[in-house]
């Protein structure tokens, strides 16, 4: 039973945000929460309707997630527990052994550490607080990851779009030692120059690490990269490909390709600033054929409100690739909406190939990768869905 005190922090919840919790789920919404005695960022205390102690947790009051679970039952919270999820996390990247100096080293609730991203770039470690007790823990977070980890310099990419539905300010800092403007790191045989104060994300799209990999398990003769950013995947890819074409609409991200490419040793590779959905029916219509295609765009579901124009944008370019593809090329499609389930890209896909008339096989199903773990029973830490399709005539 519970034997918390008024003055401790804490917060009551209802019968429903309990069941939650019960089936394993980290987060209450406004709704559900019932009572209040706390302030912002606060580790609190979380009650069920009958006093029972349910738990501790980081709370927001501004977020519509206003409770993260950190424990259950009477376990408490503080700042050994926060240590000991760090030093499993990056035990768990280090028993990985990834052929890579850019990882992710602490993917939010997939470590339990909700709202914490801890990604590391050679000597450098790039942190998002995306609410509002892990913004307030940071200063204590900075000093654990320094002690564990002796980085040269600790940058803050608190810049999301999601910390202002905390309440929180927007702000890029060096929380420790320096950080330069750009930073040298590899990731397999391919090299890359990032940019960790105004790169996309922290710089890099690690989560497609593994995927690129797999990739270049297939990758041959022509090559098409749609959505390429620094050239993810082309970079990796071209070696092995007779022709190779990246497509991006940023300029700054075509100028860091064609970096990329010549300190990588394939000047083959060329860089286009196009809108893709123009492009892929311009070359449909010029008759263009690739043997290899990847589709890699931003996310086009946002929200719930958006599944269906996303579904239809990723139909879109899906079925135009499939017609540009030589048979026996493969198409690696993915899409990183969480919105967007594997069971509706699947139809999407299904759908594509029916429309264009190309018959496809599914070489394999994949996801983000390993340093990027999804917890089971949280369905929002499963978000990147990549697919090996290959046309087979
Ligand atoms: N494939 C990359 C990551 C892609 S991120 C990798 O492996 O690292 C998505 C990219 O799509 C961004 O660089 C963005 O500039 C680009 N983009 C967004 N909309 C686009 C469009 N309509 N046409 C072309 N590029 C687009």
């Amino acid at each position: 039973m519970l034997k918390a005190q008024d003055s401790r922090p804490h917060v009551t919840i209802s019968a429903r945000g309990e069941e939650r919790v019960r089936h394993g789920h980290p987060w209450i919404y406004r709704a559900d929460v019932v009572d209040v005695h706390a302030n912002a960022g606060d580790i609190v205390e979380v009650i069920g309707p009958r006093r029972r102690a349910i738990g501790h947790a980081f709370f927001s009051d501004r977020s519509q997630i206003p409770i993260r679970m950190l424990t259950r039952g009477e376990a408490p919270a503080d700042r050994s527990l926060i240590r000991t999820r760090l030093e499993n996390a990056l035990r768990y990247r280090e028993s990985l052994a990834l052929e890579a100096t850019a990882y992710r080293l602490v993917h939010g609730e997939g470590d339990l550490l909700p709202s914490l991203v801890v990604d590391r770039y050679g000597d450098y470690l790039v942190l998002q607080a995306l609410a509002q007790g892990t913004d307030r823990m940071l200063p204590d977070i900075t000093n654990m990851l320094v002690e564990l980890l002796s980085p040269a310099g600790v940058l803050a990419r608190n810049d999301p779009k999601v910390r202002a539905l905390e309440g929180l300010e927007q702000k890029v800092e060096v929380l420790y030692g320096t950080i330069p403007d750009s930073v040298v790191v590899r990731e397999g045989p391919v090299e890359y120059d990032v940019d960790l104060r105004r790169g996309q994300k922290t710089g890099l799209f690690l989560d497609q690490r593994e995927n690129r990999e797999a990739a270049a398990g297939y990758a041959h003769g022509r090559l098409l990269d749609c959505f390429s950013y620094n050239g993810g995947f082309a970079l990796r890819l071209a070696r092995q490909c007779r022709d190779a074409e990246a497509l991006d609409i940023s300029a700054d991200a075509v100028a860091r390709i064609r970096e990329n490419a010549l300190r990588n040793g394939v000047p083959h590779l060329q860089a286009r600033e196009v809108n893709v959905f123009d492009e892929l029916r311009r070359l449909e219509k010029m008759g263009a054929r690739y043997d290899t295609i990847v589709l890699d765009p931003p996310a086009f579901a946002k929200n719930k409100a958006s599944i269906p124009n996303a579904l239809a944008g990723y139909k879109e370019i899906n079925l135009r690739a499939m017609r540009l593809l030589s048979p026996g090329g493969y198409l690696v499609t993915c899409s990183c909406s969480y919105n967007v389930s594997e069971d509706m890209f699947a139809e999407m896909i299904h759908q594509a190939s029916e429309d264009s008339h190309t018959p496809v096989t599914i070489v394999e199903k994949r996801m983000q990768g390993r340093d990027h773990p999804v917890l089971v029973g949280v369905p929002e830490t499963y978000y990147l869905k990549c697919f090996v399709l290959r046309r087979v005539e």
